[in-house]
């Protein structure tokens, strides 16, 4: 019972309201390797990394049950770069730098030992890659859920349909949703998607919360109201991170198991946000974790007489 997860390793520059930092760790694949390391053992890394990238993030992450034989290391180049500035809102952004680096002939090999992998976590990359991924997969897995952004729909819409054609769950954001789709209401948009190829379709919208849909049906989970939200970035990768560890974990992929699934996405999203880069996703425990579940029972528990 594995899980692979694809995507990128890197460094970001974040500005928020709150704060700056001018180079810290991120990249989509090392938040959803955090994040699903909590629920699933191993998680095996596909990425790619230049010679600046720290090695005791590497050490870190495999004391955490990652695995790195898929993560290449590229001696004479630098891994990539993202920098973006948060609008005073906290759920808008822009991209202010997209050094692609290393992933510019970033060719994926899934090692041996990968194969056989139940469930795959397409973390956000070029979508040319995410397929060359699951076009090496010699046994499907179970479950193919991906994410993806702006940035290649803007460049590599093709591309992104083809591997769309191939995957179960898709997740995005609203305004990436309308993009996708170029419908604005997001039920027309979800249909739109889902017949593109994924049966399942998570939205996330932020600070409020995300939706998931499958054929007719649509189901809700809210963020958590925080007092302090110090940095977004990577909420959405901790998010699918847990979202597909906890699926991973119950080897159950039933729309039913879905809403749990989206809760504990929430959940560890919650604690991503707390501090910049995964910095809080390496403190928390299990106690911490499920702890944070509970609040969100209590957030949405409630009686009500028919009237
Ligand atoms: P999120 O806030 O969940 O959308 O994820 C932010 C992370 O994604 C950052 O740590 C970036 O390094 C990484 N990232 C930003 N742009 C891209 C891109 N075009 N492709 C892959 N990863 C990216």
């Amino acid at each position: 019972m594995s899980l692979i997860t694809v995507g990128t390793m890197a460094f970001d520059a974040i500005e928020t309201p709150f704060g700056k930092v001018d180079k810290i760790v991120g990249g989509s694949a090392t938040y959803v390797a955090y994040a699903a390391s909590n629920f699933i053992k191993p998680v095996q890394q596909i990425s790619i990394v230049g010679n600046d990238f720290p090695e005791v993030e590497m050490t870190e992450l495999t004391s955490r049950g990652v695995e790195m034989d898929g993560v290449e290391v590229v001696a004479d180049k630098k891994s990539f770069f993202w920098s973006g500035r948060y609008h005073l809102d906290m759920n808008t952004r822009d991209t202010l730098v997209t050094d692609l680096n290393v992933l510019a002939d970033f060719n994926p090999i899934v090692p041996e030992n990968y194969q056989g992998a139940d469930f795959l976590m397409l973390g956000n990359l070029m979508p040319k890659l995410q397929l060359s991924v699951i076009n090496q997969l010699t046994t499907r897995p179970k479950l193919i859920v991906m994410d993806t952004m702006n940035f290649w729909m803007d460049i590599a819409l093709d591309d992104l349909k083809e591997v769309l054609k191939k995957v179960d769950v898709l997740l995005v954001n609203d305004s990436e949703a309308r993009q996708l789709s170029g419908e604005f209401s997001l039920v027309k948009a979800a249909r739109k998607i889902m017949s593109m190829g994924p049966k399942f379709l998570i939205i996330k919208k932020g600070e409020h919360g995300a939706l998931l849909f499958n054929e007719n049906h649509v189901f809700f989970a809210p963020a958590l109201p925080l007092e302090e939200v110090f940095d977004p970035t990577g909420a959405g990768d901790t998010f699918a991170g847990g979202f597909i560890g906890h699926l991973a974990k119950t080897q159950d992929i039933s729309f039913e198991n879905m809403k749990t699934a989206i809760i504990v996405g929430s959940a560890m999203a919650s604690f991503c946000v707390e501090k910049f880069g995964p910095e809080r996703l390496k403190e928390i425990t299990q106690k911490d974790i499920s702890d944070r579940i509970q609040q969100f029972v209590r957030l949405v528990n409630f009686d009500i007489d028919l009237v």
